[in-house]
Parts: structure tokens; sequence; C-alpha cells
């Protein structure tokens, strides 16, 4: 079994969905799917404004709104049903009644003039309910041979709306009761939506904005898949930032550890949280570009990677603060640190990393998150430093413990490393030059780490 996640622009037009009816027919024949999928581009942004102008009484804006979302998804149905296919009238009869009731609730919360989490979600999830009835009789239209499972029946959630947390126990039962037979009686594709559940009292919840990985995540566990799919708009996790590097290449393996550093410095592809039960689980991801050429190139990412040797994958760059502060009473610089820590985090200063030494703490700080303009006051104790023509890069790789530090800093012994943290992490390096020479740096081991990736 394998899951097929499309995200947002993956269904944004009839463009895209063909796209992925293509990706579909391909995998089933192979293996039987189970599909999950985001709202439309933007409609869950929209079905968020409906209700801001509902609540705020905005009639005229909430009207144009509610035309936008309806008119998308009616052309979308115009575009990929004819009218004389025999799926056409129960298309547009569901996707009629969906319009309605989300109109219907708008009006109601512009009656109350209120808005509560538990009427947003119900808002929210008609994003996704719209999308997938689409591709369900898209798919029934095309002869595939589906099924349409409503994830409220699902994925059993707790009350916390905008952020549910979903109970494994029973959802697991759901699938088991629900989902399971229907593939054992023949069915070759089942569609669902991200990002929705419901609660004890079939109230409808969500898992937090971009949930639907975490739905798909959850589907491969619960399903027992043999592989997760995550189906976007780029070609899957890069060598560097795209928008900062021309050249950069698709990192064709990685492990799960990667994407957390990854992450942290700042990539925006996929949450390491939302893969986490499909990792824990041991479930394969694979995360590739619905729109791509070479269909099948994308990242696979493994719980672990069975490599003996070091390998660099990726490296991303962040822009930092360097502060130093002094220690003046040595036996207390332990907890001296710890409140200079926390205070940095108290403001919300995203931390990159830390050295301690007896009378001195080093702090790297995420320039966007820190403001430097109260500092001195703040920490006047501790004669603060603040270094701002620094910047870090962070290289994620394997087994980077056995590194060869050696050969690199020879490599690039024309730049001058202000600060190098090796040995520490398995899957980190983190290295700071002069700012006025990180633009070419960085290029250059792009390029060091695109030369290693290709032998691999
Ligand atoms: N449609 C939801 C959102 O935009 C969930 C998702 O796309 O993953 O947040
Ligand atoms: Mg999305």
């Amino acid at each position: 079994m394998l899951i097929l996640k499309f995200g947002g622009t993956s269904v944004k037009d009839d463009e895209a969905f063909a796209r992925v009816l293509q990706i579909i027919q391909e995998s089933t024949n192979s293996e039987k799917c189970f599909v999950v999928l985001s709202a439309s581009a933007t409609i869950t942004d929209s079905l968020i404004m409906l209700m801001h102008f509902a609540v705020h009484n905005d009639l005229e804006n909430g009207r144009t709104c509610f035309e936008k979302i309806s008119l998308h998804h009616l052309q979308l149905l115009y575009k990929l049903i004819p009218d004389d296919s025999p799926y056409f009238n129960e298309a547009e009869t569901k996707i009629r009644i969906l319009l309605d009731e989300l109109q219907e609730i708008s009006k109601s919360v512009n009656f109350l003039k209120e808005s509560t989490p538990r009427t947003l979600d119900k808002i929210m999830s008609y994003g996704e309910l719209l999308s997938t009835t689409l591709m369900y009789y898209y798919l029934l239209n095309n002869s595939l041979n589906a099924f349409f499972v409503d994830a409220r029946e699902i994925i059993a959630t707790d009350s916390s709306y905008n952020k549910a947390k979903v109970d494994f126990e029973k959802s697991q039962i759901n699938v088991n009761e629900k989902i399971l037979p229907l593939f054992d009686e023949g069915m070759d594709i089942g569609i669902s939506q991200g990002f929705i559940g419901a609660n004890n009292s079939k109230q409808t919840t969500t898992l937090g904005r971009g949930g639907s990985d975490y739905t798909a995540s959850l589907f491969g566990k619960f399903l027992n898949a043999t592989e997760i799919q995550i189906w976007t708009d780029v070609d899957g996790i890069l060598s560097a930032d795209p928008r900062l590097i021309k050249e950069v290449s698709t990192i064709p393996v990685m492990e799960f550890n990667e994407m957390r550093s990854l992450a942290y410095f700042g990539a925006k592809v996929v949450s390491p949280d939302a893969l986490i039960p499909a990792i824990e689980a041991n479930i394969p991801i694979k995360v590739l570009n619905t729109f791509s050429e070479t269909l099948r190139k994308g990242t696979y990412i493994l719980p672990k990677l069975n490599r003996q040797k070091s390998e660099l994958h990726s490296v991303m760059r962040m822009d930092v603060y360097k502060i130093n502060f002094s220690i003046s009473k040595l036996d207390n610089f332990l907890e001296d640190s710890l409140k200079i820590i926390t205070k940095i985090q108290q403001q919300n200063g995203k931390i990159y990393s830390i050295s301690i030494l007896p009378d001195k703490l080093t702090v790297w700080i995420d320039k966007a998150t820190f403001n430097k303009s109260h500092f001195s006051t703040t920490f006047s104790n501790y004669s603060p430093e603040i270094c701002d023509d620094l910047t870090l890069f962070g290289l994620v790789g394997i087994n980077l413990n056995n590194f060869d530090s050696h050969h690199f800093i020879t490599r690039f012994h024309k730049y001058k490393f202000e600060y190098i943290e090796i040995g520490v992490s398995p899957n980190e390096i983190l290295i700071s030059i002069k700012s006025e020479a990180a633009r070419e740096f960085y290029r250059e081991v792009n390029q060091f780490i695109l030369a290693n990736l290709n032998v691999s």
C-alpha cells in the first residue's frame, strides 16, 4: 500500500488535477493507493477570511470571498467532469451541498458575530472536503476503482480545536473497521482529506495549519504502508536554499534527523514533526514534485541510513548575531549562563549554538528573531559584545562526527573560519565566516556537496 499525499498546489487547477490523475494511475499499476489531499491552494486562507468577514459584518467582502471559493470549485468541476458523464449530476449535487452548507454556516456566524475555534475548524474543513469530492468523481470518471473516505470518521481527536491531538488507538480501530475491508474486497484506491478529524461528539477538528502531511503520515502508520509519497511543487529536499543559490540539486536519500536539522535552520518543505508517526513505524517517505518532468526523482527520507562513511547532503545559511557575555565569578558560570540563555529565549531569540567556557558564554542567535535595541541594558551585568558581521552555515548530512575536517578546511582555506562546531552532532556541522564572504562560500560549499552527492 502506498500513501500519496498531494498539497494545495497539486490540486490548484484542472491541469494540476490531470497530473495527479496520471500519478495515481501509474502508482496503482504496482500497488494499492491511499490518497490524501489538501485544500486547493489559497482556499484555506480564503475560508479563514470568510469567517473573518462574517464576524465583522463585512457583508460585501464576505460575499465576494464566498463567490470566489464557490466559483473556483464549480469551474473545476465543469472542467474535470463533462456534463454528459454518468458522474456529473452526483458530483455537482455533492459540491453544491458543500457550498450551501458553507454559506449557511457563514450566515450563522454573521448572525451571531462571534467566532469560536470550533466554528473555524468547521469552516476550514470545507477546503479539503471540496477538493477530495472533486478528485473522487474525477477518478471515477477516469474509470479508477476508488472509494471516498470522510477523514472525520477515521481520524479521532480530542477537542483542542485548531490543533487537535490524535487518538491513535481509536483511529487505528476506525481504519481497521472502515478502510481495510474495502481494500480487501478489491478496491484499488481510497481517497480522503488531510488536515481534518473529529472529536468524540463528532465535531469537526483540524490538526493545525499544514496538517495534511501529518494526516498522510498517520494513514501510513495505520495502513502499514510500504511508502508515503508527499507530492508538492518543489523537487524534493535540496542541497541548498534555492532562493539564494542557483545550482542546487535534489538530495536523493537522507535520514530523518537531517530533516530536523534542516527545518531548524529554516528549510520549509516538510515539517519533520509531521513525519514522526511514519518514521516511528519505520515507513520511508518520499518527497516528490507533481510538476516535474522526471516524476519519480525526489528525496527519499529513511528513518536511518545504514552507511558507514560521512556524507554532506545540504547546507543552509543563517543570518546571526554572535554575542559574547563575560562571566566574572567563575564558580557561578553555569548558573549565569543558564540565566542569560533563559532570558534570550523568553524574548523569543532563536538560538543556533551556544558555547560555554568558565569565563565566557557565546550565543549564536537568529538575527530576525532578536531585538538588539534593549539588549545592552537587559544584560549589562555581563558586558555583552555583539558581533553582527558574521554568517553562520549549517552543514547537514550523516555520520558527520567522523567527518574529514582536515580535508574540508584545507579545501576552504581561503576563508577564515571564525567558528566551527564539529563532532557534536552526527547530522550537523556549524561554520561561521565573515558575512562579506558568505555568498561565495555558500556557493562553493554547495558545489562541494554536489560533487559528492553525484558519486554516492
Ligand atoms: N489546507 C490546510 C492548510 O492550508 C492543510 C494543508 O494544506 O496541509 O493549512
Ligand atoms: Mg497547504
